[in-house]
């Protein structure tokens, strides 16, 4: 592949991912192909390639600014169409070790419906300089043709192109793809704590419900959780996650006694007062996998993989669209600085820059729970356990141990920051002289207590 002039590109997917790479690519005159097998809808609704899009997705704040980065005006424009701005430092949320504090300012999140999140890039991404999104095209194979690749289509047809970018998700066929053409195959590291996910979208939440949202995060203990979002349209997305027999079922009056097991009466609360819009939808591909293509010595030139095609995370740690933006801008980086031999390789080891501490994240939290398969390592265990000390100190008040947590999970700062002096004086007073009080139930709540 040449360094100099412009070239054909093909994305395989026009979801989050495949439009990402897609805007990363539209530079220095490159035509740019996107192959989405679905026929796409001209409105923001759920279709079937992006089986997870009627279950609440949210990015975290490294997400969002790397959105802004790649697609100046991205912040606004998915305002402009409806998106819910959330300060998660005022966000009710129930932790491992009681409520968090919700007193100080904290990460923005835009909370928006995943159909809407996607049209809303579509459109954008579809006007970009030599950018085409063919849509009712299926990629069946991919082989290698002198210096070019020929990605065949299920209608028979082949499209030839210099660099192939793999965005198609959970399902790719990129192993066998890579079997077929004799590649050696990657090694694929697993860790699923077997989440599943119930959704259903409500209106008219309670008048006097004041929260930005709510968060009853599900822990190795309670093994399951749910968490209330604002959407577009005056609407809220309440969901209920549980691991292995915990899962919550699909049936109307099924998820709402499930709410009601859930530790605080919130969610039960809110869906109990609010009017619920169409039913319930069920998500259950959740672990985490991650394919180590790049690790694969004979890597063939002029072929990359991001977002879940490359490593797919547990959904509840909401990870997986920022990681796919912050790996768009790479590509972008690496395609503006000229591509040379070798550098789809070293591309997919930068990549490991971007998912390696998300991966770390969550791999070691889901295998604290019973229903993953594996253990935790000594060094992920005494991380683990350190970070359940904060989480107490925070949940007992203390902000600090609340920030450098927020910023460690949003992407905003590195996991070093957890190991402040001040936070070690911090554990080792509590452990000598008690916690103090916990932090109350937030008042924003009140409206839904059982009682009012
Ligand atoms: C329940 C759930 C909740 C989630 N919540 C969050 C969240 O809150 N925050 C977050 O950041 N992430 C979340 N995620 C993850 C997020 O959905 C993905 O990381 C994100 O969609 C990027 O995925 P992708 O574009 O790589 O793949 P996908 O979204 O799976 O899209 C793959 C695309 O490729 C197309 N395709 C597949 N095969 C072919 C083919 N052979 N030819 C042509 N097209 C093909 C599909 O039709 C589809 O359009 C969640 C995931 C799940 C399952």
């Amino acid at each position: 592949m040449s360094g100099e002039g412009p070239l054909r590109v093909v994305v395989v997917g026009a979801s989050l991912a495949g439009l990402f790479a897609a805007a990363a690519a539209a530079c220095r005159d490159n035509s740019v192909t996107v192959l989405e097998r679905d026929v796409l809808p001209g409105e923001p609704e759920p279709r079937a390639g992006v089986p997870q899009g009627e279950q609440p997705h949210v990015f975290l704040f490294r997400g969002l600014l790397a959105l802004e980065e790649l697609l100046p005006g991205s912040r606004q424009e998915l305002l402009s169409a409806g998106a819910v701005p959330v300060d998660t430092g005022g966000l009710p949320w129930l932790a491992e070790h009681g409520w968090l504090p919700v007193e100080q300012r904290g990460f923005e999140v835009l909370s928006l419906t995943r159909p809407l999140f996607e049209h809303v890039f579509r459109r954008r991404v579809a006007g970009l300089p030599g950018v085409e999104i063919r849509t009712g095209s299926r990629v069946i194979s991919l082989r290698r043709r002198d210096l070019h690749w020929a990605v065949g289509l299920a209608d028979g047809s082949t499209v030839l192109t210099d660099l192939v970018v793999d965005a198609s998700g959970r399902s790719s066929r990129l192993p066998v793809w890579l079997a077929e053409a004799g590649v050696g195959q990657a090694p694929v590291s697993q860790v699923d704590s077997g989440v599943g996910y119930a959704t259903r979208m409500y209106a008219d939440a309670p008048s006097g419900f004041g929260a930005v949202g709510v968060v009853l995060q599900q822990t190795p203990a309670t093994l399951v959780g749910g968490i209330a979002l604002p959407v577009e349209g005056d609407r809220w997305l309440v969901t209920a996650v549980g691991c292995g027999e915990h899962r919550p079922p699909r049936d109307a009056a099924g998820f709402e006694s499930f709410l009601q097991r859930l530790p605080d009466p919130a969610l039960a609360e809110l869906a109990r007062h609010a009017e619920p819009v169409g039913d319930v939808a069920v998500h259950r591909q959740t672990g985490n996998r991650r394919h180590r293509y790049e690790r694969v010595p004979d890597w063939p030139e002029g072929l990359l993989v991001v977002g879940d095609a490359l490593c797919a995370f547990n959904p509840i740690y909401g990870q997986g669209i920022t990681v796919a933006a912050c790996e768009a801008l790479l590509l972008r980086q690496a395609l503006a600085a000229g591509l040379g031999p070798g550098y789809t390789r070293r591309l997919l080891r930068k990549f490991t820059t971007v998912v390696s501490l998300p991966w770390a994240m969550s791999t070691s939290e889901d295998l604290r729970y019973p229903t993953s398969i594996g253990r935790q390592s000594l060094p992920q265990a005494l991380l683990g356990q350190w970070t359940q000390q904060l989480s107490r100190l925070a949940a007992h008040g203390n902000l600090h141990a609340y920030a450098v947590m927020a910023r460690v999970y949003h992407l905003m700062g590195s996991p070093v920051l957890l190991f402040h002096p001040a936070l070690g004086a911090a554990a080792l007073r509590a452990r000598l002289t008690g916690y103090g009080p916990a932090t109350a139930r937030p008042a924003a709540l009140d409206a839904l207590t059982p009682s009012a």
